[in-house]
């Protein structure tokens, strides 16, 4: 990922994503003045990057995602959901993680944009798989146009899992995505997510996977697992109008 510091905000961006001028995305790291958890602190970066207020989810590590397209328009105070799908130009939208698996999906032909919150529940649950399902079939995206970026996250180094949850992933045959040292079991959340994504038919040149731990890049991340903590990064993105 890029990375770009704007007037104390440090921001990172897919490399993939920057050749294509309609689509803005940045993921805003903890190096920030503003609580990007706070609606004051979304106008802010809102403003500091020079696009209209940027629409949050209530997430709550489901599967259920929202889709923004022509002639739709949403309730704020009841958006239950843990991704957001569009084909509408000019509104932003915001994913907050913490640990958590930040996914983009882009399909620059048909102009359609997902972002995904996509924890161990979530991905136990398949939220990718059902955003990039739902891309194919309410919008017609061939899976194999569809490019991704899959932010930092906690990684296989550091995200430890008790019996219950390795078993979880077990009985889902993901038991390759699991390690086990001095006793513990780890999970790589980042790579169950991209091996999904090329088995429904994603092109591995089309994927850019963030190499950062958020629990191990203590400056630049917050981390649930490590600090325990209620503050959030923000993956922001949206079409420009
Ligand atoms: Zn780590």
């Amino acid at each position: 990922m890029l990375s770009e510091e704007r007037e104390g905000v440090l921001v990172l961006r897919f490399a993939r994503f920057c050749a294509f001028p309609q689509l803005e995305h940045f993921f805003v790291t903890r190096c920030t003045p503003y609580d990007v958890t706070t609606k004051e602190g979304q106008e802010a970066i809102a403003r500091l990057f020079g696009i209209t207020s940027i629409f949050v989810p209530h997430q709550v590590h489901g599967a259920s995602f929202l889709v923004f397209d022509e002639g739709l328009w949403y309730n704020a105070s009841c958006c239950v959901a843990d991704a957001v799908l569009t084909r509408k130009k000019g509104l932003y939208f915001g994913i907050l993680v913490a640990d958590c698996v930040p996914l983009l999906l882009f399909a620059p032909e048909s102009g359609v944009l997902a972002l995904v919150h996509a924890g161990w529940r979530g991905i136990v649950l398949g939220i990718h798989r059902r955003v990039l399902q739902a891309m194919q079939e309410r919008f017609s995206v061939k899976p194999s146009d569809v490019l991704g970026g899959v932010g930092p996250a906690i990684g296989p180094c550091c995200f430890k899992v008790g019996g219950e949850v390795a078993e979880i992933f077990i009985a889902q045959g993901k038991k390759a995505f699991l390690k086990w040292r001095e006793g513990s079991t780890f999970v790589d959340l980042k790579g169950i997510v991209v091996a999904d994504l090329l088995e429904r038919g994603m092109k591995a040149k089309n994927l850019e996977v963030s190499n950062f731990c958020t629990s191990c890049e203590e400056e630049l991340f917050y981390s649930f697992r490590r600090d325990r903590t209620e503050k959030r990064c923000l993956l922001v993105a949206g079409l420009r109008g």
